[in-house]
């Protein structure tokens, strides 16, 4: 953020404060700015989709790049007179009726409400060369890139259980699928003969690297004995962390997903969190959340957050109204 911008944030009191602009924050923010509440979205610049080429499955905007959705987002947040502003959030503390928000550079921003959009963290499996193609021929999720994968030679690196799933899955997609086994332990005799039924390959032993071709393209997996089948794309099951860690001082703290797939904020239906004046929305509340959902997400959320400041004004207006009340009486005794 800009001085001139730290000097206004401070003095001002923001109806809602958005911590993160990405699906989630910057739909919240729009709706938010479009009911004429003030509202100031930091963001840090990094939405999780960042190293795919394409967001696919959001309705009309399918194969947007995820930079340039964000760039129109934006726009369009602050076509209603919202503020979006980069930075990345480092504290939020509490100071009367308040929340105070701060940055990594020191900045402050002062709120009625806090909206948390900040997303996750994809914990990739420890394989040399699958972090360097994460997003492109390293994927996680058929809905997103499943379509251009589809007919190619997929394989599938089993660390825990949803690799089985995630195989049949991609099945749909391409009749060359191939099960890495590595460290996600041995299928039920269930799940063998699903995989045998469809004619999915399984391969037994620890994955010692991902090799690409002199494009730079996924060439073969290696495993530990030496041995090595080809692939043109490898599906891994990330952990999934939210971004949370700033949030500790108002006493909130992630909770493990009921599934084992990571860590997220847990809140009620509406994404009020159970802290006074803070909500949170996306995927760092919903791992699975697409981009499409976290946007709904975050649309329902910034209504939630309206009606609770609707509630607080009316409030705080039958109160003034009371107080001018007794201050004519008192004149007029
Ligand atoms: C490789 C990949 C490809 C994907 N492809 C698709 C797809 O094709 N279609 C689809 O529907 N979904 C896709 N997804 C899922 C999609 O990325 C998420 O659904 C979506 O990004 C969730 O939106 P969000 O707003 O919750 O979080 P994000 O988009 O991650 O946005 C969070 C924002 O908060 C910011 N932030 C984080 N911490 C702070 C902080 N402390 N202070 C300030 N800002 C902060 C981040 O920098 C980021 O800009 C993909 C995911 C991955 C990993």
């Amino acid at each position: 953020m800009s001085e001139n911008t730290l000097v206004r944030t401070n003095d001002r009191v923001w109806d809602v404060v958005v911590v993160g602009g990405g699906a989630a924050g910057l739909s919240a923010a729009l709706t938010l700015a479009r009911v004429r509440r003030s509202v100031l979205v930091i963001d840090a610049g990094e939405p999780r989709n960042a190293p795919a080429a394409a967001a696919h499955g959001f309705l009309s905007r399918d194969g947007i790049a995820p930079l340039e959705l964000l760039r129109l987002g934006r726009e369009e947040v602050a076509s209603y007179g919202g503020r979006v502003e980069s930075g990345r959030v480092s504290g939020v503390r509490r100071e009367g009726a308040h929340l105070v928000v701060t940055t990594e550079d020191g900045v402050r921003a002062r709120a009625r409400r806090l909206l948390v959009t900040t997303g996750l963290v994809d914990e990739l499996p420890d394989v040399p060369g699958l972090a360097e193609l994460w997003g492109r021929d390293v994927l996680h999720c058929p809905y997103c890139h499943g379509w251009e994968v589809r007919d190619a030679a997929v394989g599938v690196l089993a660390t825990g259980p949803a690799a089985i799933h995630q195989a049949l899955m991609f099945r749909q997609l391409t009749s060359d699928v191939t099960l890495f086994l590595h460290t996600g332990g041995d299928p039920t005799d269930e799940q063998w003969e699903q995989l045998a039924a469809l004619d999915i390959d399984v391969v037994d032993g620890e994955v010692r690297a991902l090799e690409v071709d002199d494009r730079g393209r996924p060439a073969r997996v290696r495993l530990a004995s030496g041995e090595s089948v080809a692939a043109d794309a490898l599906v891994v099951a990330p952990r999934f962390v939210a971004r949370a860690g700033f949030l500790a001082e108002l006493g909130l703290a992630v909770h493990e997903h009921p599934m084992g797939m990571g860590v997220q904020l847990v809140v009620e239906p509406g994404g009020f969190t159970g802290v006074e004046g803070v909500w949170a929305a996306g995927n760092v509340t919903d791992l699975m959340a697409s981009v499409p959902v976290a946007a709904a997400s975050g649309v329902q959320t910034a209504a939630a957050i309206n009606m609770d400041l609707i509630g607080a004004d009316a409030t705080a207006a039958v109160t003034a109204r009371a107080g001018e009340a007794a201050q004519a009486a008192a004149r007029n005794a």
